[in-house]
C-alpha cells in the first residue's frame, strides 16, 4: 500500500528517511484498529545503506574512549525519560499495553543505558607473563562491528535497550529491525539517541518485513553479529542465515515458564503473583507463568482465590487509566491463543474463568481477549506443550514437589520458572532443577539490568543483561609479547 503522507521515517546515517519504494506499512492500534501512523516498507537496498552506515559508523565509534560512549548512553537515558510521556503514550498506541505498563518499559530502556553507561568504566583486562619467562601475553576485548538486532513487538522498547545499550558501549554498532507491527517507538528512542550525541550511523532503524530486511541482515557479510529476540521457529531460521557468514549470534526465543506453588506457600501472595505474571502485558511476555502446578493440598484453596482475583482484572484500552489488561496484539494471536483453548477444552479441559472476546461497542473493535482459566487440562493438549502467547493459563494439580519438577521440565523451553514457598532450602533444591535460564522465588518473572537473562533447552543461548549480557558484544583478543632479547629463535628441524 501507498499512503504517501507525512508519516514516520526510519533512521539511517542519524536522518529520518523514506524508503526506496513508495511503499509502507500500516501500524494498526490493537485496542481500536485504527491507524497509529505508517512507515517505510523498507527493502533489501534500504537494509544494505543501513549496514554500510553502521559500518562506517564503526570506525569512529569503536575508536572513541569508553568514557565518551557512557556520556552518550547516559544523555541518551536523559532524554529518554524526559520523553516517557510521548514515548509511552506511543508504545501503548501501536502495542496496546496500559500506559503504566508502557512507561515503565520506557524506564526499563533509560535503567539499561545507566546500567552499562556505568559498567563500561570499570571494565579490566588481563596481563600475564609466559609462564617460562619469555615475555607475557595481554588479554583485551574488542568490539564486533555491525549488529543485526533483530526484535519481536512484546517488548519492543525495552529488548532493544538489551541489544543497543551493551553492544554500544562495548563500541559495536547496530541496525534495528524492529517487528513490523510495533516500529513507531523504536524510531523514537533511535533519534533520541542520535539527539544524544551518537556518531550518526552507530544505530539505524530500518523497518520492514522479516523476511527481507531481516534476510538481508542475514545475508550480508558485513554484519558481524544478530542479536535477535522472537519464537523459536524464526530462531532456527536465524541460525541456518547466520551460518553462511559465521556471525556471532544470541537468541532470546519463546518460553513456558512453570509456577509451581508448594504447599508451604503464601497463597495469598502467590494468587497476586500469578495474576500479575500470567496476564501483565496480556499474557504476551516471553518469560511469564504459562503452566501454573500446585500441591493438591492447597489446590482447592488457591483455585479459588485465583478465580476471584481474575474476576476482578478490567480490559479495556491501554490509554485509559482504570485499563489492567489491553487487548491482544493482533487479531492473528488472539486466534492462535483461542485455538489453544479450544484445543483444550476438546481434551477435557473446564474453563474455570470464562475467556471469550468480551461484549460491548467500545471493545468490539479491538483484538479483545478476556483472561482464561483452565483446570483439568490434559498434559497432551497444545497448551501444556507449546508456548501460548496471550491470556490463557491452564492449572494442574500435583501431589508433591518431585512431580511438579519433572512436569515443570517436559516441556522443549527453558526460559523462566517459579517456586513459591516459605522454605529457602525447599527453594534452592528446585531452582537448582529446573531447566530454566530463570528461577524466581516467590516472585512472579521480573528482569533486571543487573541479572544476565536467557535460555535453556529451546529458549535459545546467548545471556542479555548483566555482565554477560556485554560479553557477548566482544571479540577476545590475545596479544603474546616476546622478549627478542632473551635470544629465542625458531628453526627447523624442531625438537
Ligand atoms: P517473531 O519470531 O515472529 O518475529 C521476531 C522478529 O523477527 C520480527 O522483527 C520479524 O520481522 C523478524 N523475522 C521474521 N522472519 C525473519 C527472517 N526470516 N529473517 C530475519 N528476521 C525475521 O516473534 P514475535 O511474534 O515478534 O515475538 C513473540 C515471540 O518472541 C514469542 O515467542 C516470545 O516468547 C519471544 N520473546 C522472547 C524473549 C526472550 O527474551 N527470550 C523476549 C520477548 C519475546
Amino acid at each position: 500500500m501507498s499512503e504517501g503522507r507525512d508519516s514516520m521515517k526510519m533512521l539511517i546515517q542519524g536522518q529520518l528517511e523514506d524508503a526506496q519504494g513508495a511503499d509502507v506499512i500500516r501500524v494498526a492500534n490493537p485496542a481500536t484498529g485504527d491507524a497509529v501512523d505508517t512507515v517505510p516498507k523498507g527493502t533489501r537496498e534500504d537494509a544494505r545503506r543501513a549496514i554500510d552506515a553502521a559500518a562506517d559508523a564503526f570506525k569512529v565509534w569503536s575508536e572513541k574512549p569508553s568514557i565518551e560512549r557512557s556520556r552518550v548512553l547516559l544523555k541518551t537515558a536523559e532524554l529518554v525519560r524526559a520523553s516517557v510521556e510521548d514515548l509511552g503514550a506511543t508504545l501503548t498506541m501501536e502495542q496496546g499495553k496500559p500506559l503504566g505498563e508502557a512507561k515503565g518499559e520506557i524506564s526499563s530502556f533509560a535503567n539499561t543505558c545507566e546500567y552499562y553507561a556505568g559498567l563500561i568504566g570499570r571494565e579490566r583486562g588481563a596481563h600475564n607473563p609466559f609462564s617460562t619467562g619469555e615475555g607475557f601475553f595481554i588479554v583485551t576485548k574488542r568490539p564486533l562491528g555491525v549488529v543485526g538486532a533483530i526484535l519481536p513487538w512484546n517488548f519492543p522498547v525495552s529488548l532493544m535497550g538489551w541489544k543497543v545499550a551493551p553492544g554500544l558501549a562495548a563500541g559495536n554498532t547496530f541496525v534495528v529491525k524492529p517487528a513490523s507491527t510495533t516500529p513507531i517507538t523504536d524510531i523514537k528512542v533511535g533519534s533520541l539517541m542520535v539527539k544524544a550525541g551518537l556518531t550518526p550511523g552507530a544505530v539505524n532503524v530500518v523497518t520492514g518485513p522479516g523476511a527481507v530486511v531481516g534476510e538481508e541482515l542475514l545475508d550480508n557479510p558485513k554484519v558481524a553479529k544478530i542479536a535477535f529476540t522472537g519464537e523459536t521457529g524464526t530462531g532456527k531460521r536465524i541460525m541456518e542465515g547466520s551460518a553462511k557468514s559465521i556471525k556471532r549470534l544470541t537468541l532470546e526465543l519463546g518460553g513456558s515458564d512453570p509456577m509451581i506453588v508448594c504447599d508451604d506457600a503464601d497463597i495469598e501472595l502467590a494468587v497476586e503473583g500469578a495474576a500479575w505474571g500470567r496476564f501483565r502485558n496480556c499474557g504476551q511476555s516471553c518469560t511469564s507463568v504459562k503452566r501454573l502446578f500446585l500441591f493438591e493440598s492447597i489446590a482447592e484453596q488457591f483455585v479459588k482465590m485465583f478465580a476471584e482475583k481474575v474476576r476482578t482484572i478490567r480490559i479495556g484500552n491501554g490509554m485509559e487509566k482504570s485499563t489492567h489488561m489491553g487487548p491482544v496484539h493482533t487479531a492473528e494471536q488472539r486466534e492462535k491463543v483461542e485455538s489453544m483453548v479450544e484445543d483444550a477444552e476438546n481434551r477435557g479441559a473446564k474453563e474455570l474463568v470464562r475467556g471469550g472476546r468480551p461484549a460491548g461497542n467500545e471493545l468490539s473493535h479491538g483484538n479483545f481477549l478476556s483472561p482464561v482459566v483452565l483446570t483439568g487440562v490434559d498434559y497432551d493438549s497444545k497448551i501444556a506443550k507449546e508456548e501460548c502467547f496471550g491470556p490463557a493459563l491452564p492449572i494442574f494439580v500435583v501431589k508433591d514437589l518431585d512431580e511438579a519438577l519433572e512436569r515443570a521440565n517436559d516441556t522443549l523451553y527453558g526460559l523462566g520458572s517459579s517456586v513459591w514457598t516459605k522454605d529457602l532450602e525447599k527453594a534452592y533444591h528446585a531452582a537448582e532443577r529446573i531447566q530454566a535460564g530463570t528461577t524466581w522465588v516467590n516472585s512472579p518473572p521480573i528482569a533486571r539490568a543487573e541479572v544476565p537473562f536467557g535460555g535453556f533447552k529451546q529458549s535459545g543461548f546467548g545471556r542479555e543483561l548483566g555482565l554477560e549480557g556485554l560479553d557477548h558484544y566482544y571479540e577476545t583478543k590475545s596479544i603474546q609479547v616476546l622478549e627478542y632479547s632473551k635470544g629465542k629463535k625458531w628453526a627447523f628441524p624442531i625438537n
